[in-house]
């Protein structure tokens, strides 16, 4: 199996319930190795940008808000499988279909507000990786 890097957010929904450390404990016990953290505030254009390919959703104006709303953790992990394995840890978009055990089954307040992201293709990982940690070197 391959060693991968994904790139995970935990968004504003738990940091304002101070679900960081929480969400870190499930990720860390998973066996996927936290190997970049940094705590940001995004601007519209920064989330525009990086939601660009729900541009056309419905819900893109919303969730764009939702995401400069307050403070969001931005991380890399790292691990076997890490971009597969990181979904599994998080669960389903919708908490409501979510595994039990799972960052969003535990902790998602709903659809929109569902306290992680984790990227979905080994391609989105380096582009949303790069577009987050510019000008940062990610030794694991
Ligand atoms: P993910 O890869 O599991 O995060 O899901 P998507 O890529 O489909 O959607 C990106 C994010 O948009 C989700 O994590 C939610 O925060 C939000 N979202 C997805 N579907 C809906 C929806 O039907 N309504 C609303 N309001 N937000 C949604």
């Amino acid at each position: 199996m391959a060693i991968e890097r994904t790139f995970s957010m935990i968004k504003p929904d738990a940091t304002a319930r101070n679900l960081t450390g929480a969400i870190n404990a499930k990720i860390e016990a998973s066996g996927l190795k936290i190997i970049a953290q940094k705590r940001v505030h995004w601007s519209t254009g920064h989330a525009q940008k990086f939601y660009e390919v729900h541009k056309a959703r419905p819900f893109y104006n919303d969730l764009v808000k939702f995401m400069t709303s307050g403070p969001i953790v931005l991380q890399v992990l790292e691990g076997e499988n890490a971009i597969k394995k990181y979904r599994d840890v998080m669960g389903a978009t919708d908490p409501a279909k979510a595994e039990a055990g799972t960052i969003r089954k535990e902790f998602a307040e709903n659809i929109e507000r569902n306290s992680a992201h984790g990227s979905d293709s080994v391609e989105n990982a380096a582009a949303e990786i790069a577009l987050n940690f510019a000008g940062f070197e990610i030794v694991g």
